[in-house]
């Protein structure tokens, strides 16, 4: 079954009501997307649910489960007097494994760091500074790396030899079926990302129900579509039965964007990659392939991320693995706040501890 939209504050207070009259016990439901981490916390959702229910967030950050060794490679990368990196303003404050040390300082000190908006804007940065090694940081889910793959084929198409992608993205598949298999996994239901779900489709989230049994369903990000989401995982709990329902048809087909996977493909092919939290993960990044090596920055500065923890006493990676909760963190608003982060998930402004320290 699936509900009409609702936004009207006081349908999402009946189905809050309606939820109270299921006795299921405790209940834990884990979003994988930062876009969800703030709007759950913005919205006061977590507030209106009845106790049992708990919303916990997983690893839907890009920037929070960039580990520490690759932020550690990026600042090393900034040392170099030909080097210009350009970047989405949320990594600039990320730190490595130096607290403290971040690309906000290093451009103080003198590096070239320049932030952009898009991967297009750093490819034409490039093409305006030829005498400038020119690398994009390419962050982010299935729904960045079309963009970021149109960005190194208009570097290719055009000739522009000085333009060179870091890619960090990665692949939400992997992760989940990873986080889903460790021992302390304890989570009843899955938000699934509808920005992600727009490209790779229903389709990319069926093996949570399929194969691993996991009632699942894909969410926009209004209240209205959140607390419907909700509604449905707890209906699928109820009655036992898993299934992929998405909440999002307005945007989510079931084949998602095959012209934007399509891009991706041709561009990058799977990887290992080191996730903070979940360590190395085969197929869970993207990496260039071999046709536009001239264009890959881990091949031409040689950059190979240790799989170092967090910095002592920060909890990030147990928050992205939904093991504790933001505020479970003892740094959590003492030496740990927006204005001093001291873990990634405080920088973004996707990241859990932020979202819960904005609106807690
Ligand atoms: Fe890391 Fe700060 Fe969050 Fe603690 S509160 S987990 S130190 S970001």
């Amino acid at each position: 079954m699936l509900l009409p939209k609702i936004s009207r504050q006081e349908d999402i207070l009946r189905l809050a009501e309606e939820m109270k009259k299921w006795d299921l016990g405790e209940i834990r439901i884990m979003e994988v997307c930062g876009t969800h981490a703030m709007a759950i916390a913005k919205s006061g959702i977590k507030q209106i649910l009845p106790e049992n229910i708990h919303l916990i967030s997983g690893p839907g950050c890009p920037v929070c489960v960039t580990p520490s060794g690759m932020m550690d490679e990026i600042l090393r990368l900034s040392e170099r007097d030909d080097v210009t990196i350009t970047t989405y303003g949320d990594m600039i404050r990320v730190p490595g494994s130096v607290p403290g040390d971040n690309l906000q300082r290093r451009k103080a000190l003198g590096a070239q760091v320049k932030i952009v908006y898009s991967a297009m804007d750093a490819v034409d940065f490039a093409r305006e500074n030829p005498g400038r090694k020119v690398v994009f940081l390419g962050c982010g889910f299935e729904t960045t790396a079309p963009g970021t793959a149109a960005a190194v084929l208009e570097a290719a198409e055009q000739g522009i030899g000085n333009f060179y992608c870091l890619s960090m993205l990665k692949r939400v598949e992997p992760a989940l079926r990873r986080l889903s298999s460790s021992e302390d996994f304890r989570v009843d239901g899955f938000l699934c990302p509808g920005h992600v779900a727009t490209i790779i489709g229903e389709e990319g989230f069926h093996f949570l129900t399929d194969e691993l049994g996991i009632p699942a369903v894909i969410s926009g990000f209004e209240a209205g579509d959140i607390m419907t989401a909700v509604y449905l995982l707890v209906q699928q709990i109820a009655q036992a039965k898993p299934r992929l329902q998405n909440e999002y048809t307005r945007a989510v087909r079931p084949e998602g964007n095959p012209v934007a996977v399509r891009m991706m493909e041709k561009v990058f092919e799977p990887c290992p990659d080191i996730w903070r939290g979940l360590g190395l993960i085969p197929e869970s990044g993207l990496k260039l392939r071999e046709e536009y090596a001239a264009h890959d920055a881990i091949r031409e500065f040689g950059i190979a991320p240790s799989d170092k923890e967090d910095v002592p006493g920060c909890r990030c990676g147990d928050v992205i693995c939904g093991r504790i909760e933001s505020k479970q963190c003892p740094l959590f608003g003492k030496a740990c706040t927006p204005e001093h982060p001291v873990g990634p998930c405080m920088v973004s402004s996707e990241g859990s501890c932020a979202a819960a320290y904005k609106y807690m």
